[in-house]
């Protein structure tokens, strides 16, 4: 039983940025349906028991089921997208990174400016539903990607990139606060993202 990652803050906590409302239903409706879906579509593969969530993602060609397949991809991954990017947020986010992750910043971007830059291009352009992307490859090397759907750098690049930050663009992420503007929802998300929790996530990938 997969269950969603503790939040660390209230609903109301990164109000302004991100309204109460949509917190209680991202996280309260859709990322428990995800969760759930996920749960009732494993109970009919067993084989898959025990398995970490990563393991599922990078090895959605073992189910041979072609519907119980697209069910653990689209919800093993919003699932997985949503219980990453709940945790990356914080009311005291927003404060560039130290360390080794800023010197990786620096040596593949310039700056913390140019990446957020990069990132909010890339969470801009994608059409229709889907998440941007700060993931770590073999060499430690930082590559910004986007993905459509619930699909993530596991799905898309098969175990080469490691996600350490994801950025979700569905309509249900922003639209009771910003509307149709989503440019203005990546400006304020950027607010509340921990990156000291992304460090953390750099140094363990
Ligand atoms: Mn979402």
């Amino acid at each position: 039983m997969f269950e969603q990652v503790k939040l660390k803050y209230d609903f109301a906590a990164l109000e302004p940025h991100i309204d109460e409302m949509t917190m209680q239903i991202h996280y309260g409706k859709h990322h428990a349906a995800y969760t759930n879906n996920l749960n009732n579509a494993l109970e009919k593969l067993p084989g898959l028991a025990g398995k970490s969530i990563e393991e599922i993602l990078l090895n959605l060609n073992s189910i041979e089921d072609a519907a119980l397949q697209t069910a653990v991809r689209n919800n093993g991954g919003g699932f997985y997208n949503h219980n990453l990017f709940f945790d990356i947020l914080s009311p005291q986010g927003g404060q560039p990174p130290q360390g080794r992750l800023a010197e990786q910043i620096q040596a593949d971007f310039n700056s913390f400016e140019e990446l957020v830059q990069k990132l909010t291009a890339t969470a801009a352009s994608v059409f229709g539903s889907g998440w941007a992307w700060l993931s770590k490859d073999p060499s430690g090397k930082l590559v910004v990607t986007s993905s459509p759907n619930q699909d993530n750098p596991l799905i898309t690049h098969g175990g080469k990139l490691t996600p350490i930050l994801g950025i979700d663009v569905w309509e249900h992420a922003y639209y009771l606060k910003y509307k149709n503007v989503r440019p203005d929802y990546l400006k304020a998300l950027f607010n509340v993202i921990d990156w000291n929790n992304v460090a953390e996530r750099y140094a363990k990938a």
